[in-house]
């Protein structure tokens, strides 16, 4: 700072007070003194030049002292007030500088927070906002100008600006920074999720000054997230939940069998499967079958309880994974279970009746993985239907024996072929009123060991195991080269019949299988017929009346064997492009004793005369029964009462003699 001269006068005023004083006391004093000392007049002049010399030099002293110290006290000041001003000078542009940094740093401060997409704002001690940037203007429909001092109250609803207030409060109280989602009504009505961070503005001694906060609209991350959410649980259902009963699937009670094999608690599996639901969906349709699953699944939810885990494994069968392992405490459940099916399940107004069949196994006693305990719960289900269905039974060791050998079964007929040990017999088939032979039936043997094994055991296992395909070729291929042979050598003038199981007929090449062996064996497609049972033409029967047409189409004779074991047969019978009925020799045993079997066979043949159907009856053996069918004038029999079925050569001295 400069430091002005109010001391200059101050100064000369002093000078010369002091020189004033001196001078005058000089003059009155050293008069005097030289008077007293002095008497001789000439010497007081003398004295007085001399005492006129000192005053001046001793005032000469004096006042070089005086103004030399006043000179360098000048001087000192005049240099501090120069230091000064350069200091000062430093200052100001020390000072321009910063200034101009901040206002360098605001701007670059005001354009982030002006480009964000979030909102930002901060509010002093009273709720008024100070920092409100763009974003946040915009959200609020006003200009960042107008917000600058405003508060909440002039903002928003007064229910929200309370809910603010409240909150800008306790963050205030707390000094501590908050994050969390928000909801909101956006001014265009649609909802809207916020991610909101709010704090405390401190100052350097750490107290609050304000609070500020931070809005990010994640409404679009929130729905993609909600979306992530849905497809995983739509993916989840679609792959782990049955449409039909809503209960999860064969993949979910895997993965639940496995973990509870790997907790080694023990716990049971039954596997239930609904009998004759073919049955059902067949007479009422598929949308009928569903609903009657879903009934199913609401009667096993209603007896076993939330322990359990239940699933429907696919068809007509049902999962059930129990945590009892007490065969008696299972067997009482299952007689509750077998009891609700003694109801009948209303559906659609129709009253249904079905049963079920179970297979049980026990995990550890029966069974150490998920795998066998699906294949133990499964045998023993089996094991329930074999012993006349409406059951159920435990797994038993002794089921693993008979499997083991039916696996060693399919494993040697599978050799069969190669072997040799197939053969064909012949049946014939005679004429009612002559006896004359009007035709014959091939029927597989096999020659195992020297045992003979029926086709009811083995035709099965075949089937089963698809090596029906193979050993039904081996049949077709032998059954043309015999006819062949007795059309050319004129021992058979009629068809010889060949079994086709259901498998083979909708086997993908069975139709170019056909025509390749005709043209290979040079045997004629009039000189065979071709015997599908009932129950193959059930499983499918659009494909199998079309691939019946086609068969027929070159040439050969058809037959519908078993007739009356498949339950819906007349309504078939009239779309079905047979030549032949053969009517199942359970109608025809003892005929004599069963009127209702007489009623059923005597319906049967009038049926198929009036539709001109050759009509042929099964496994005739008495006389009683021979003469039944002769009376109601059926056109053929097969049976022991003519022969039974016997070797190639056999048949052939028969049909020469
Ligand atoms: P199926 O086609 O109905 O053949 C008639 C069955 O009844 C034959 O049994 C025959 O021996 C038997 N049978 C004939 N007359 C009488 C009788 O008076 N009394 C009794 N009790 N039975 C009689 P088989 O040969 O044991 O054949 C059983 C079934 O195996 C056949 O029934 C047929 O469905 C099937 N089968 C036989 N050979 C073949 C074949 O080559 N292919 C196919 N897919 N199935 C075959
Ligand atoms: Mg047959
Ligand atoms: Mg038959």
């Amino acid at each position: 700072m400069y430091t002005k001269y109010p001391t200059c006068r101050r100064g000369a005023f002093y000078i010369a007070l002091v020189y004033f004083i001196s001078a005058l006391l000089w003059i009155i004093l050293s008069d005097y003194a030289v008077g007293l000392i002095v008497e001789d007049a000439d010497k007081v002049v003398l004295v007085g030049m001399y005492k006129g010399i000192f005053f001046v030099l001793a005032t000469t002293v004096v006042l070089y002292f005086l103004t030399y110290k006043f000179f360098s006290n000048m001087q000192s000041q005049y240099d501090k007030n120069l230091e000064n001003i350069a200091k000062h000078q430093e200052t100001k542009q020390s000072l321009k500088n910063s200034q101009r940094e901040l206002s360098k740093s605001n701007m670059l401060l005001n354009t982030i927070i002006n480009s964000s997409p979030d909102a930002i704002y901060a509010k002093d001690l009273d709720g008024k906002y100070i920092l409100f940037n763009e974003a946040t203007a915009e959200v609020a429909k006003l200009k960042q100008e107008e917000a600058i001092g405003m508060d909440d109250y002039a903002i928003f609803k007064p229910k929200t600006a309370d809910m603010l207030r409240e909150m800008d409060k306790k963050i205030i109280a707390s000094k501590k920074v908050v994050t969390f989602d928000e909801k909101t009504i956006s001014k265009d009505g649609k909802e809207r999720v916020l991610l909101v961070t709010k704090g405390p503005l401190l100052d350097k001694e750490g107290e609050v000054f304000g609070i500020f906060g931070i809005s990010r609209d994640i409404t679009s991350q929130k729905e993609h997230e909600r979306f992530l959410e849905e497809s995983k649980e739509k993916f989840y259902n679609l792959s782990y939940q049955d449409k039909v009963t809503n209960l999860p699937n064969r993949l979910k009670i895997s993965e639940v069998l496995v973990e509870k094999c790997s907790q080694e608690i023990p716990f049971c599996l039954i596997l239930l499967d609904l009998d004759e639901f073919k049955i059902v969906n067949d007479s009422y349709g598929h949308r009928f079958g569903d609903k009657l699953l879903f009934e199913v699944s609401k009667v096993l939810v209603e007896v076993f309880d939330s322990t359990a885990f239940l699933a429907r494994m696919g068809g007509d069968e049902f999962a059930i994974a129990l945590n009892k392992s007490d065969k008696k405490e299972i067997e009482a459940l299952m007689q509750k279970l077998h009891a609700k099916f003694s109801n009948p399940f209303k559906i659609d107004m129709v009253e249904v009746y079905i049963t079920a069949s179970s297979g049980i196994s026990i995990y550890p006693d029966d069974v150490q993985s998920m795998e066998e305990m699906y294949q133990a719960s499964d045998t023993a289900m089996y094991n329930a239907k074999k012993l006349g269905k409406n059951s159920f039974s435990f797994y038993d060791a002794e089921f693993k024996k008979e499997a083991v050998a039916y696996t060693q079964m399919v494993t040697n007929l599978k050799q069969a072929v190669q072997k040799g040990e197939l053969e064909l017999y012949f049946q014939p088939q005679n004429e009612v009123i002559s006896g004359k032979i009007v035709g014959v039936e091939a029927l597989l043997r096999w020659k195992s060991e020297g045992k003979m094994i029926a086709p009811d055991v083995f035709i099965p296992l075949a089937e089963k195991s698809s090596l029906i395909v193979e050993i039904g070729n081996f049949v077709i291929k032998s059954g043309f080269e015999v006819a062949k042979r007795w059309h050319e050598r004129g021992i058979l003038k009629n068809r010889l019949s060949i079994n086709i199981s259901a498998r083979q007929l909708t086997h993908l090449d069975f139709i170019v299988t056909l025509k390749n062996m005709l043209r290979e064996s040079g045997c004629e497609a009039s000189w065979i017929e071709l015997e599908i049972t009932e129950s193959s033409v059930l499983e499918n029967p659009e494909l199998v009346i079309s691939l019946l047409e086609q068969i027929r189409a070159l040439g050969f004779y058809i037959s519908m064997d078993d007739f009356g074991t498949g339950y819906s047969s007349l309504s078939y019978l009239k779309n079905l492009p047979i030549n032949k009925l053969k009517i199942d020799r359970s109608f025809i045993m003892n005929i004599r004793e069963q009127p209702k079997n007489q009623i059923i066979v005597k319906t049967v043949i009038f049926l198929a005369k009036e539709l001109g159907i050759h009509i042929l009856a099964e496994g005739v053996e008495t006389e009683q029964e021979h003469s039944f069918l002769l009376e109601n004038k059926i056109d053929s029999i097969q049976g022991y009462y003519y022969a039974k079925p016997m070797p190639l050569d056999e048949m052939e001295r028969l049909l020469q003699a």
